[in-house]
């Protein structure tokens, strides 16, 4: 695509630093936050409706918004599950009283979403959810019983999107509908943090033992939940990852840094690689700005998730080598027994692990790629989806 910005968008730049230079700075908690670019209006800046509090702006416009935020100081997001993967499956198949119920809130940074589609037994294989959903005999609520596993930001969230089977006996992609269930539901719901290996717990088992989801709430009909759940994934990710470029090159400059203070760059073979991630990331952003806006493009997200992913993993790798023996040195106050603060190299190195895996694992990408893009022949069991 011909991509450029216009003094229209430059303007817009413009704004969009000076607002994150005056609030982004020792911004408060992270729910705080979101009230706050809701309040200024910078929530579904892309959702191709107005008139929910949100602003809209153009695709270039949007790009120099996310772009101006990963070079402040703002916090990560935490609404990003309802602004950018709900709300525009609401606008797509929402009916309008779901639209004027929940765009709003997430337009003010009011609500926050959680995901709720991956089981212990259904992960790249989502087809195979097991969590039921009845419907009670009065009619007006489903209640919903199963696990979740690997809900990020569960045990901050509002609302969960649930993909649930509420036909009984239907099997793999058939009886399954897309429920939104509130998640205060004392003794109904109960979310477990999931302690990871960088001592953090970003996301959650989610138990659900009859919690009650009304019968408005399901979002284009039941039992039709699995096209409702796969035009969810569909939605891109174009603008954001000229964003996320942005932070990776705050990181690979953080690494170079290194590797010249601790001598490594010296190294021959630590340069070639320093430069190779580099070159990548150059590559990416070509790729990223080829396909931004090519709305439909086959594989495209595939490509790019699978790009980066790797990359990030091997400049974890990077970060620690030029480190040396102090990589795996935790803080003087260390012991066995109590969780340390890793650094910010030590906490890159162990949660680029699971890039891998989120959002569709590195092996399902390919096969999509293998068919999607080149057209080979479909693996036997084609329910798979690129997710979470
Ligand atoms: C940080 C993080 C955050 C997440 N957040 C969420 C969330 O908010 N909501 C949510 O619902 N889920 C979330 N997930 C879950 C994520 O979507 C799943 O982990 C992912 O889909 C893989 O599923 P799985 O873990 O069950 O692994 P499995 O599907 O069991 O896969 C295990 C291994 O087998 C490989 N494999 C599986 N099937 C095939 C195949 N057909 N061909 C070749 N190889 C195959 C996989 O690539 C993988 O290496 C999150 C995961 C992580 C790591």
């Amino acid at each position: 695509m011909d991509f450029g910005f216009t003094v229209e968008d430059e303007t817009f730049r413009a704004e969009a630093r000076e607002w994150l230079a005056a609030h982004a700075d020792g911004a408060p908690d992270r729910r705080t936050w979101e009230r706050t670019l809701g309040k200024a209006g910078w929530i579904g800046l892309g959702w191709p409706e107005p008139g929910y509090g949100n602003r809209t702006a153009t695709l270039t416009q949007q790009v120099a918004w996310a772009e101006e935020y990963a070079r402040s100081s703002a916090p990560p997001r935490s609404g990003h599950i309802g602004e950018n993967l709900l709300a525009p499956t609401l606008l797509a198949h929402g009916t309008d009283d779901q639209k004027s119920r929940f765009l709003p809130p997430i337009a003010a940074g009011e609500e926050l979403w959680c995901q709720g589609y991956s089981e212990p037994g259904a992960g790249s294989d989502l087809a195979g959810v097991r969590t039921t959903a009845v419907r009670e005999p009065q009619g007006a609520y489903y209640r919903v019983t199963g696990q979740k596993i690997w809900t990020s930001l569960a045990h901050e969230a509002d609302w969960c999107f649930v993909l649930a089977r509420t036909e009984p006996g239907s099997r793999r992609h058939h009886g399954l509908s897309f429920l939104l269930v509130p998640m205060d539901q004392p003794g109904r719901i109960e979310a477990r943090p999931i302690r990871q290996m960088t001592g953090t717990s970003d996301f959650n088992e989610v138990f659900f033992d009859g919690a009650r989801a009304r019968v408005e709430d399901v979002v284009g009909g039941e039992g039709d939940g699995w096209r409702v759940a796969m035009s969810l994934l569909g939605f891109e990710r174009g603008v954001s990852t000229l964003a996320q470029q942005i932070g990776f090159a705050q990181e690979l400059g953080r690494v170079v840094r290194t590797a010249v203070e601790t001598g490594a760059v010296r190294d021959p073979v630590v340069r070639e690689r320093l430069v190779r991630q580099w070159a990548e990331l150059r590559t990416m952003r070509w790729n990223a700005l080829r396909t931004l806006g090519s709305s439909g493009e086959p594989g495209a997200p595939s490509v790019a998730k699978l790009l980066w992913s790797g990359w990030h993993q091997r400049l974890g790798e990077l970060a620690m080598q030029v480190r040396g023996a102090q990589a795996v040195v935790g803080p003087s106050h260390w012991s066995p027994s109590a969780p340390y603060e890793l650094d910010a190299f030590q906490h890159m190195f162990l949660f680029s692990r699971a890039d891998t895996i989120y959002g569709g694992s590195d092996q399902i990408q390919r096969t999509i790629i293998a068919e999607r893009v080149l057209g080979l022949p479909r693996e036997p069991k084609a329910d798979r989806a690129d997710k979470g």
